[in-house]
């Protein structure tokens, strides 16, 4: 490849923080909200103009569920938090039994569909009463290292480059950028084609007056393959997602198919309302961590858990995460948290739903208040306070503490 040699310059020094979040998606939000709870002076940066990731720019506004599907909630804490603030002032499908309006797929267990839009509005408002300091349309491009520890970011923003000074940075930028440009190791996911958009039409806009709940009006739409590669185009290979290329190539490709559909149907058939400001790739980059999460560890202790998973495919399993999936040795300064924890096979899948994103960023901002008292340093962190931490705000640690 061609080289073009970039001249050194000299960039301001902007406020940062003790606690700098790079990425304001599920695990962003969760991981501020923890840190500034914890005390710490906080700075949450995104580079689009709204909170919330895949789960609102996504539109992959499901929460899959928060129980152990034999009735017990297995969340609690932050995560539980924004379950509840996520469906507050908008729609959500719980079934009865929970409480909820039942104006979806009664499955009977504890997840839901919310409106994107309201979560987004109620996160950005929750988080801002709290006091994180909210830098939105703005980059981190790199973390800025110094003899092994991380001690900032540098940014990209209308005003050109910046660096932002911090104690410890969060990386929760879904694709663990700032850990791959430090160096570190991590591994790539392979995706198949998906667009899930939202679309109105005469028979939902029926539906959603006859329900008295105008979320209704929106139709889902469905494009590409399952989790499991089922209708993927023919011919079409996976990406990892890591190239602006690649992110580009799938985008295009993942509206075609909707584009196609709007030209087979009457013009007035459907109104498309929202589209996805992401690329809906699920697995794109992780963190080889100091500890890997398999998947395979049901009921299985783990000493150094942060918390308690239920599997939402498999009800009945309930996963101990380790906290040393969310760091790398050697990389002080640097947390991760979200899809990008050091997970692989099923464990990557459980892990990146909504409810595991969340307790992982509270997970990452808690220790990272921890670390402050550490040098920075993720493996010197005492476990034991880490999990007090947790379970003052009802995070059960072991599968024998839920209480079943
Ligand atoms: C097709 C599909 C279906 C899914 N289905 C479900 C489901 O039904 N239920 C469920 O619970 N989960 C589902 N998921 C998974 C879930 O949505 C995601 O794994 C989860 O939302 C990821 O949250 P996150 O915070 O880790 O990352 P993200 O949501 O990716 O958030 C990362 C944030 O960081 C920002 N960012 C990125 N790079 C930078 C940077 N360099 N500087 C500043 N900001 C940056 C982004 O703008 C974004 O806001 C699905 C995912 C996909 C793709």
């Amino acid at each position: 490849m061609a080289a073009y040699e970039e001249a050194a310059r000299r960039i301001p020094v902007g406020e940062g923080a003790q606690v700098i979040v790079a990425g304001g998606g599920a695990g962003g939000i969760a991981a501020a909200l923890a840190a500034r709870r914890m005390g710490c002076t906080v700075l949450l940066i995104d580079k689009a103009l709204l909170l919330g990731g895949l789960a609102t720019q996504g539109l992959i506004n499901w929460i899959e569920p928060y129980c152990d599907g034999e009735g017990h909630r297995v969340l609690g804490g932050i995560p539980w938090e924004l379950f509840q603030l996520a469906i507050r002032y908008g729609h959500d499908s719980l079934p009865d039994a929970w409480s909820g309006t039942g104006h979806g797929p009664k499955a009977g267990r504890l997840g839901s569909w919310f409106s994107p839009e309201a979560f987004m509005l109620a996160a950005e408002e929750l988080l801002t009463r709290e006091g994180v300091t909210l830098l939105l349309d703005t980059r981190c491009v790199a973390p800025v290292m110094e003899d092994g520890r991380c001690r900032g970011v540098i940014t990209e923003s209308i005003e050109g480059r910046t660096m932002l000074p911090a104690d410890v940075v969060i990386d929760a930028t879904g694709t663990c950028e700032l850990f791959a440009r430090a160096g570190a190791p991590t591994r790539t996911g392979e995706n198949y084609l998906a667009l899930r958009a939202y679309a109105m039409d005469a028979q939902s806009q029926r539906e959603a007056l006859e329900a008295g709940d105008p979320y209704v009006a929106r139709r889902r739409l469905r494009f590409g393959a399952t989790l499991s590669g089922k209708g993927q185009p023919e011919g079409m290979p996976t990406v990892a997602g890591v190239t602006a290329r690649e992110t580009t190539d799938f985008a295009l490709a993942a509206r075609r198919m909707l584009f196609e559909q709007m030209q087979r149907e009457p013009r007035l058939a459907m109104d498309v309302v929202n589209l996805p400001q992401m690329a809906q790739l699920r697995t794109i980059r992780h963190i080889v961590g100091a500890a890997t999460f398999l998947g395979t560890e049901d009921h299985a202790r783990a000493e150094d858990s942060i918390g308690v998973i239920p599997d939402f495919m498999y009800p009945g399993r309930l996963y101990e995460l380790p906290y040393r999936s969310l760091y790398v040795p050697g990389y002080a300064g640097l947390l991760t948290c979200g899809r990008t924890i050091s997970a692989e096979g099923w464990g990557w899948h459980a892990s990146r739903v909504l409810g595991p994103v969340f307790l992982t960023g509270q997970a990452a901002g808690t220790a990272a208040r921890l670390m402050l008292d550490w040098q920075g340093e993720p493996w010197a962190v005492p476990v034991g306070r880490l999990q007090e931490a947790l379970r003052k705000t009802g995070l059960a640690m072991h599968v024998d503490e839920l209480g079943k």
